[in-house]
């Protein structure tokens, strides 16, 4: 199916791995030119390589901490306008909220609360004026089921998805339309990583904690990047102006509810 988006422009925050990886690559491979960011400039700059030379679009690479205003300033202004934005950053690191300082909630609201809310607030009105829009944030399953030694995950993502809920009611109408991807266990770095950290605490090897890991999904594996990419990919498509605010569960069944 084309999902008639090619030739848009898309900033895909915090993509040279990982899930902002996937989304990448399934808007390149839709035509999408392309707005890369991540901290780490040899791999971003290896795989905007990469998706330019695969998929025959453009794609800029903006290497820097897209929690800060002069990235954010610099991705922004690397495209001609910005149609598809995907809000992507690293996720905070576990613990027990009593070890938490005010400062670490305010780096996990920085990157999983305000960086979307001040990219949206950059993009918007350009959007509604040109009446095509998408935005889609990668937030994770722990809004809807919290996790709970990821306290800053939990609360910093809800007050995204509780702000999207309630913006996302007022763009529709222009053909923007804002949603979030809540991901359950993919094959990652960050999930390899924590893994190991819970194979270090359990005393039993990495496999045997990713089996462990596995046995609380349905579908009897972890996601990849390529099928949350795929996804992403049809909620920027032309096909999906009529869904917004929604919030798309991709665990391979975990969550355990009707709805
Ligand atoms: P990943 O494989 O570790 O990739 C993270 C990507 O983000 C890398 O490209 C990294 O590159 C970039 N990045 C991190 N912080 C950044 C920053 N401040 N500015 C710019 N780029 C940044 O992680 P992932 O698994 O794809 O996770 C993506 C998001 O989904 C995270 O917020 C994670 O918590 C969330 N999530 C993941 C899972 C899962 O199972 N994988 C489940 C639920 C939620 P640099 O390090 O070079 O910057």
């Amino acid at each position: 199916m084309d999902l008639g988006i090619k030739g848009r422009w898309a900033l895909v925050c915090a993509s040279s791995k990982g899930l902002g990886l996937g989304c990448a690559a399934s808007l390149a491979a839709e035509g999408v030119n392309l707005v890369m960011n991540a901290r780490g400039e040899p791999l971003l700059n290896e795989e905007a390589k990469r998706l330019a030379a695969e998929y025959g679009v453009t794609v800029h690479a903006v290497a820097g901490d897209i929690t800060t205003e002069a990235i954010r300033q610099k991705a922004l202004a690397a495209a001609p306008q910005i149609d598809i934005l995907i809000n992507n950053a690293g996720g905070p690191p576990p613990g027990d909220f009593r070890n938490f300082s005010r400062d670490d909630w305010i780096k996990a609201v920085d990157a999983n609360m305000l960086t979307p809310i001040e990219l949206i607030k950059a993009t918007l009105d350009g959007m509604i004026a040109r009446q095509f829009g998408r935005v889609v944030n990668i937030t994770s399953s722990a809004v809807k089921a919290p996790i709970d030694v990821l306290a800053l995950s939990n609360g910093a993502r809800s007050g995204l998805t509780g702000f999207i809920a309630g913006l996302s009611r007022k763009t529709a109408l222009h053909n923007v339309t804002i949603n979030n991807l809540l991901p359950g266990m993919f094959d990652t770095d960050r999930l390899r990583g924590t893994i190991k950290a819970a194979a270090a605490q359990m005393g039993v090897s990495e496999d045997e904690a990713a089996k462990r890991r596995m046995a609380g999904v349905p579908a009897g594996r972890f996601g990849n990047a390529h099928e949350f990419g795929q996804a992403c990919a049809y909620l920027c498509s032309a096909q999906a102006s009529y869904v917004t605010g929604q919030n798309f569960l991709i665990d391979g069944g975990a969550f355990p509810g009707t709805f």
